[in-house]
């Protein structure tokens, strides 16, 4: 609250929001006091349906009472254990489930404490991976244009897009870009995956031709692009870009921060494609977007190359305070253990194509020049207002929370990725509150 003789205009200009327009939003607040399974209750007492899984994170809805059950037991019992040197339990147990539910070539946990940390996380290891089997030069990291991989300074340089990157001035030097994989003119309004694009994976040649291989140390891509609008993998892409990075030595990472815990019907997208990549980044899901987590999953290949030299020397120097949280670690095993009992990533895949068609459905109506989707995942695109890049998507966003429903724009790009729990009636809701919406578009 404002104290006595402040001037600030009210008591919501001390939190500096991210990634919002902060001074549209104090004008106009939006305000979630509760949650329950597939419903934000607003300040003003109005259930809102949640079509983003909070951001893409709360898979198994909201409020889960086994995970706030754990959480709560949890922090009574041990609340916070040294990360480094010393352990508790439950990292362990967490790690070896999360391993288990992973395809079969990982082997290996390590804890962040978000998406952005994974990231970085996974550059650092593929770098100090090459040194430790004495390929030093090996420091180039390749990512893709409209590629997503958080915030930080490692993500945002291998990250494609301009509005994340043009404030910063330098970022990491050494990293070059493939083409983005969105060709709206051969794959609008495709079903699954597209037909055309496959090719764009041959950049990464024309990269190793430039540069040498030997100087190559990681590719970085989403399977599945989602922040960016849900850019799906062309047919054949994810394939040859394994088979790229095979041939020259090259690790493939997957960013699955969003594509990880049955967004796409499966456990990974490494998993529904069937292609394997040397690291996954993980975060969101993994606890439920209940309590900050993220992870790294390694191959047996990239963790024993660590495993050399003298037994007490550290491995790896890389690691935060919270790596493993005793808090973080309860929530993931109950978050994992729902997803198992309740079946939710065979529902997912189950809903997929009652989601598909009913996202296509909305192919006609005023603006919509793309509609995309894969699993419980979708976007529809929208014509741009001339220079007003956002605006029309936004005023969706806008006029459907009004209305009960919550969605997700990046630029006129509208994103949904529903809770893996979501019934029939609320796929219904959420496409005919859009389709009702976008019918009233300026
Ligand atoms: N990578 C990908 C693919 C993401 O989608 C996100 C978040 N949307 C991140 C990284 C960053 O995660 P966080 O916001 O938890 O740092």
């Amino acid at each position: 609250m404002a104290m006595d003789g402040d001037t600030r205009p009210n008591d919501l200009s001390a939190f500096w929001m991210p990634f919002t327009s902060n001074r549209q939003f104090k004008k106009q607040p939006r305000m979630f006091v509760s949650a329950d399974r597939m419903h934000y209750t607003t300040s003003d007492g109005r259930q809102v349906l949640d079509g983003t899984a909070g951001l893409w994170c709360c898979n198994a809805g909201h409020n889960r009472p086994k995970i706030v059950e754990a959480i709560q037991k949890q922090a009574a019992e041990l609340d916070y254990a040294p990360a480094f040197q010393m352990g508790h339990p439950k990292a362990f147990e967490l790690a070896t489930k999360l391993v288990d539910m992973a395809p079969a070539p990982f082997e290996h946990a390590f804890f962040t404490n978000s998406g952005s940390e994974s990231v970085e996380t996974a550059l650092k290891m593929a770098l100090a991976y090459h040194r430790a089997r004495g390929d030093s030069a090996r420091t180039r990291l390749i990512g893709r244009e409209r590629g997503y991989h958080g915030v930080n300074f490692g993500g945002i340089s291998v990250g494609g897009i301009v509005n994340n990157r043009r404030m910063f001035g330098t970022l990491l030097t050494g990293v070059d870009h493939l083409p983005h994989t969105h060709l709206p003119e051969k794959n609008s309004f495709v079903k699954g995956q597209p037909e055309h694009g496959g090719y764009l994976a041959d950049d990464l040649e024309r990269i190793v031709t430039l540069h040498g291989a030997e100087t190559i140390a990681a590719v970085i891509v989403e399977p599945m692009a989602g922040s960016t609008g849900v850019l799906l993998p062309p047919k054949g892409y994810l394939e040859r870009l394994r088979e790229i990075c095979t041939k020259h030595g090259i690790l493939l990472i997957f960013d699955e921060v969003i594509t990880g815990f049955g967004r796409l019907g499966s456990s990974f997208a490494a998993e529904y494609y069937g292609v394997m990549p040397d690291l996954i980044t993980c975060a969101k899901g993994l606890t439920n977007g209940v309590i900050p987590m993220g992870a790294v999953l390694a191959t047996k290949q990239i963790h024993d190359a660590f495993m050399q030299g003298p037994e007490e020397a550290i491995e790896l120097f890389h690691g935060y305070t919270y790596s493993g949280n005793p808090m973080a670690a309860a929530a993931g095993l109950a978050t994992l253990d729902t997803y198992a009992e309740e079946g939710l990533f065979e529902r997912a895949a189950g809903l997929a194509q009652y989601w598909e068609d009913a996202l296509h459905s909305l192919k006609g109506l005023p603006h919509v020049i793309d509609i995309r989707g894969m699993g419980l995942i979708g976007a529809v695109e929208l014509q741009s207002i001339p220079g007003a890049p956002t605006k029309r998507a936004f005023d969706a966003f806008l006029k459907c929370y009004e209305k009960g429903v919550l969605i997700r724009t990046t630029g006129d790009i509208i994103a949904m990725s529903p809770p893996l729990i979501i019934e029939k009636e609320h796929i219904d809701t959420l496409i005919g509150t859009l389709a009702d919406v976008l019918k009233t578009l300026e």
